[in-house]
């Protein structure tokens, strides 16, 4: 199945331009099995995904990108939002309480790692020093194809993610329609909640493309 994991949307998402229909409408068109609206520290109503799920007939899921202390976090299975900017232990804390994953969005986005136009010697960031961030001490994975990172981006985040043994996700972070679909993870076994996603996620028993040329 494949699956758009990080998708955000109108009003929800207010940097969002992506109607949660015409969402729809592309993620069909694309031939994509389902998506996750993963709006900023703000969760869907169940009932509201539902009525989207069925409206459609199509796989719409929850989920939400919490702003932490240490950066971006993709999480599934949580009930209720966190308030304010929370830290990733906090987070941790109340994503195992709730039985849900957690996983760091775009990680390195803007960093300065090896290969990059703009590094800077003696500032640029080495793999060593990057796995020892505070963020995946608390994290189960991470994004490793991100539509918004470039290519030296999203590498260095596999890099780090294999070295620290974590699950490597891929979504395509998109705010408008002509994004969605351009990082999915692809699942073996069959998703039609969020429940099934979390434990389809904590199982590993999936991979990652680059899907929207
Ligand atoms: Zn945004
Ligand atoms: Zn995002």
């Amino acid at each position: 199945m494949l699956i758009d994991l990080h998708i955000h949307t109108k009003p929800a998402s207010p940097c969002s331009a992506l109607d949660p229909l015409e969402l729809i409408q592309e993620a069909k068109r694309l031939g994509l099995d389902g998506v996750c609206l993963t709006d900023h520290d703000k969760l869907w109503d169940l009932q509201e995904l539902q009525r989207l799920r069925q409206e459609h007939q199509f796989l719409v899921l929850g989920g939400i990108e919490v702003t932490s202390m240490e950066g971006d976090i993709l999480v599934f299975g949580l009930r209720e939002e966190p308030k304010g900017i929370i830290s990733p232990e906090k987070l941790r804390k109340m994503v195992d309480d709730s039985g849900g994953i957690m996983l760091a969005s775009h990680p390195f986005r803007g960093a300065f790692i090896a290969g990059k136009e703009f590094s800077i010697p003696g500032l640029t960031l080495t793999i060593e020093e990057a796995c020892k961030e505070q963020i995946f001490r608390y994290v189960d994975g991470m994004e490793v194809l991100n539509g918004e990172n470039s290519d030296i981006e999203n590498d260095f985040a596999l890099e780090v993610c294999e070295r620290l043994n974590l699950r490597g996700v891929g979504g395509s972070d998109a705010h408008t329609a002509s994004e969605v679909g351009r990082c999915v993870t692809i699942f073996e076994r069959e998703i039609r909640s969020e429940e099934e996603l979390v434990r389809e996620l904590k199982a590993g028993c999936f991979r990652v493309e680059k899907f929207r040329c």
